[in-house]
């Protein structure tokens, strides 16, 4: 059986500059390359933020407004290929409004992957991002995160209910049970299975039968890793389901982006 794939969780890039991949010097790599890869694997879609390691510009906002700005080139190369999603930074809270704004305005509605410790900030418990975040919920937005502490993650899905917000990465056991009982809490609290985690055997099941398998979203945080196992990790496990697998692979993420 074949499935419709979007992957929810990636960081597409147009040069060496933002390709985030730590073996990109034994694979050429490029534009048409990420479009030929997910091609050949199935991957209709993919979603998220250009990533950049290092500092770029005079501040951290120069540095989040050029990465917003390759996306949306990005987004010009690829079409429909590519939902693009954008950065935010707490501090700079008139700036990310704006940037909230002009996005939504295009009809992007996709914030993230943040990763905090690329940008030079660190708690999801910052009253500016809680700030910025007030606009992102009025406009019901989705709202990707990096993994961090597991509590503050939840408490954003539990004080904003009309956002909804996607862990990245599982982690080991403790996390991974954390992310649980806090998606049994908030019905806007969903989790990714890119990064670490998917490889523990029975993760999925285990998340699927305690929250539900609405809750579950297929992405692969490609070019760190490789979404081929990820793919695997959902289609050649045997305790789940084929309609489980058509709602992680694109049924949840069509319904969270509305796509
Ligand atoms: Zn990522």
């Amino acid at each position: 059986m074949s499935f419709e794939i979007i992957d929810f969780h990636t960081h597409p890039f147009l040069s060496d500059v933002t390709n985030i991949c730590n073996h990109k010097d034994h694979i050429p790599m490029d534009t048409d390359y990420t479009l030929d890869l997910m091609k050949e694997l199935g991957v209709s879609r993919i979603c998220g933020s250009v990533a950049f390691v290092g500092e770029y510009g005079d501040t951290w906002w120069d540095k989040i407004r050029r990465n917003n700005d390759e996306a949306l080139k990005l987004q010009e190369i690829y079409g429909d290929f590519y939902v693009p999603g954008f950065h935010i930074h707490p501090a700079f809270v008139k700036e990310s409004l704006e940037e909230v704004e002009r996005m939504h305005k295009m009809g992007i509605d996709l914030v993230g992957e943040l990763v905090p410790y690329l940008d030079g900030w660190e708690s999801y418990k910052d009253p500016g991002l809680y700030e910025i975040l007030k606009l992102c919920e009025e406009y019901e937005m989705t709202l990707s995160l990096h993994s961090g502490e597991v509590p503050e993650q939840g408490m954003l899905a539990r004080d904003f209910p009309r956002l909804k917000v996607v862990s990245a990465h599982p982690g080991e056991y403790h996390d991974f049970m954390r992310h649980v009982e806090w998606m049994k809490k908030c019905d806007n609290f969903y989790l990714d299975i890119s990064g670490y985690g998917v490889f523990r055997h029975g993760m999925l099941r285990t998340g699927i039968d305690m929250c539900g398998v609405e809750r579950f979203v297929f992405g692969s945080d490609y070019p760190t890793c490789s979404p081929a196992m990820y793919i695997g990790a959902v289609t050649l496990d045997p305790s789940i389901k084929d309609s489980e697998r058509e709602l992680i692979l694109a049924g949840n993420a069509k319904r969270i982006l509305g796509l």
